[in-house]
């Protein structure tokens, strides 16, 4: 979209993940996560950060001292309210004291705009809601630099009574607002309505519109990307979105989709590369895993499992990703599975740095012992360690640092202890032939059986000790019942340079955790040699 100038259209962007995204139902943000939020969102060039609610959260107070400190480059911080109560006057009212004394360069106060609350819920006249508006607009137009005005359920209230919702704009409008909000607030409008209303109300009213939806019918982002094709140039909204019920509009899909389908400008193509990490970063600080399969910015968004889409995406990616990932910094995926083909092998051995020709009888045995393995309840989604490692022995031969000779595991409960103690044994062969075994105790059977493992290996290979054992997941496989059912153990293990996961199946537990835990340390060890070799490679080189 271009605007008057014949350039992109800027929509400017008002993201309210601190204030009604934490109205969600498993929201919680600190002070100190809201302020880490708020920096963050003005590096990437967002206009307005709604910080809260004064008058109704007194933490939110904190929020707005605080931010004053932030140095902000563009962003301005936004203190939210409603008009002032019936029957005083806006000098008097508590609530715009409060937003007045939180000192924000923007205040934004919500009003009625569908007579069904004025008459009901207000119980006032229609007359006094537009008064209560505009002075309350007014008023607090002497105390700071801009007044935004949400229309609440403006749509509704459109549906309603078109002109009387336009009258409360028109109030607004007179009151001295620099924008005028239309809010989808319970959500239930569909985007051909959103999008004829926004229009009606742009012939209207002279003043730029803003639009504030509410996903309540999966609708917040289309609804949103509606208001502003038919002229609304403020988008309202939370980063993932966040908030009560269903959700508010989510900005991360909304901002990808003004940028890259509808041609607008917000925070423009280098802020936008950084979309991803901005979504995983919210996430992140809410203590919550981020959704695989949220558009754009999702870990699933841009993976593929199907053989003939792998092949086609090999060849061009075009034919299976609506944009370039890179576009919202994200990538790609291969995913490894029971529809894996030849094509996502290769695709797969050329991430790890393994070079094969595709015609190498080696592949198809791999295929088949993939199968196999699958069949027998292997899953590498989230165990790329294991399958790499496992690639690496079937097309380059050998690849192993210990031999395992045996390992016990003694579970005891005994008078006077609550739990139960585990003891482990383990011993194991070097490619030398000398044997080393050692005793380990833990916590519980798999952590027995690890501090045992490392026991035995730390003189030989001193790196595992770097290694931290940071989930451990059990899923029970389906197909056979009760306890003789198979399991499947992940672990994902780190060190300093990166993380990896690995995974073991058997019918035992400890089985199944103990092939998870050597795929780990041999993984490391892998790693380290991988290592090793490539920089011994290069150095090699600078001589030659
Ligand atoms: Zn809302």
């Amino acid at each position: 979209m271009k605007s008057p100038t014949g350039k992109k259209q800027h929509i400017s962007l008002y993201d309210t993940t601190l204030r009604d995204g934490c109205q969600g139902e498993d929201i919680s943000l600190t002070l100190a996560d809201k302020l880490r939020v708020a920096e963050r969102l003005d590096e990437l060039g967002f206009d307005y950060i709604e910080g809260g609610w004064p008058g109704s959260n007194p933490r939110d107070e904190d929020f707005f001292r605080e931010a004053k400190k932030l140095r902000l480059r563009d962003a301005r911080i936004t203190a939210f309210g409603m008009t002032r109560r019936a029957g005083s006057s806006a000098g008097k009212d508590l609530n715009l004291k409060k937003l007045v004394e939180s000192q924000t360069p923007v205040i934004t106060i919500f009003g009625k705009t569908w007579q069904l609350h004025v008459l009901e819920d207000l119980k006032i006249s229609r007359e006094q809601n537009l008064e209560i508006i505009e002075d309350s607009i007014e008023y607090l137009r002497h105390h700071t630099g801009e007044v935004i005005f949400d229309a609440e359920h403006f749509f509704d209230g459109y549906q309603d009574d078109p002109e009387y919702a336009i009258d409360c704009l028109r109030a607004a409008a007179a009151g001295g607002a620099s924008t005028l909000v239309l809010c989808d607030t319970n959500g239930g409008n569909l985007p051909g309505f959103i999008a004829d209303a926004t229009r009606a109300a742009a012939a209207a009213v002279d003043k730029p519109l803003g639009i504030h939806c509410h996903n309540d019918c999966e609708l917040g982002v289309a609804n949103s990307l509606a208001a502003v094709e038919a002229g609304a140039l403020q988008v309202q909204g939370t980063i993932n979105g966040f908030g009560e019920r269903c959700g508010n509009a989510n900005l991360i899909s909304i901002i990808a989709g003004l940028e890259l389908k509808l041609g607008c400008h917000t925070i423009g193509a280098e802020s936008l590369r950084r979309l991803s990490e901005l979504s995983h970063f919210v996430y992140e600080l809410a203590n919550l895993p981020p959704r695989k399969s949220q558009a754009y910015v999702g870990q699933s968004a841009f993976a593929h499992k199907g053989g003939v889409h792998v092949a086609a995406v090999r060849k061009n990616p075009l034919t299976y990703e609506h944009i370039d990932p890179a576009a919202v910094g994200n990538i790609q995926r291969v995913l490894i599975s029971d529809l894996a083909g030849k094509a996502n092998i290769l695709k797969k051995a050329e991430e790890f740095g393994v070079s094969v020709d595709s015609n190498d009888p080696k592949v198809q045995t791999l295929l088949g012992q993939l199968k196999e393995l699958e069949n027998a309840g292997y899953q590498y989604e989230g165990a790329e360690a294991s399958f790499e490692l496992m690639m690496h022995r079937a097309l380059n031969g050998h690849l192993q640092f210990f031999k395992l000779v045996g390992f016990r595991v003694i579970d005891e409960t005994y008078k006077g202890s609550e739990l139960p103690s585990s003891e482990a044994s383990v011993a194991v062969e070097f490619l030398d032939g000398r044997r080393q075994q050692a005793v380990a105790f833990g916590n519980g059977p798999v952590n027995a059986l690890d501090q045992a493992l490392r026991q035995v290996l730390t003189k030989e290979y001193p790196q595992i000790a770097s290694v931290q054992l940071l989930d451990y997941k059990v899923r029970v496989l389906p197909g056979i019942g009760g306890t003789a059912a198979k399991v499947r153990v992940l672990i994902e293990s780190g060190d300093d340079h990166e993380r990896w996961g690995t995974v073991g199946v058997s019918h035992n537990v400890i089985e199944a955790s103990w092939q998870a835990l050597v795929d780990s340390i041999d993984y490391k060890l892998y790693c380290d040699q991988k290592r090793r070799q490539e920089s011994e490679l290069s150095a090699g080189r600078k001589r030659g």
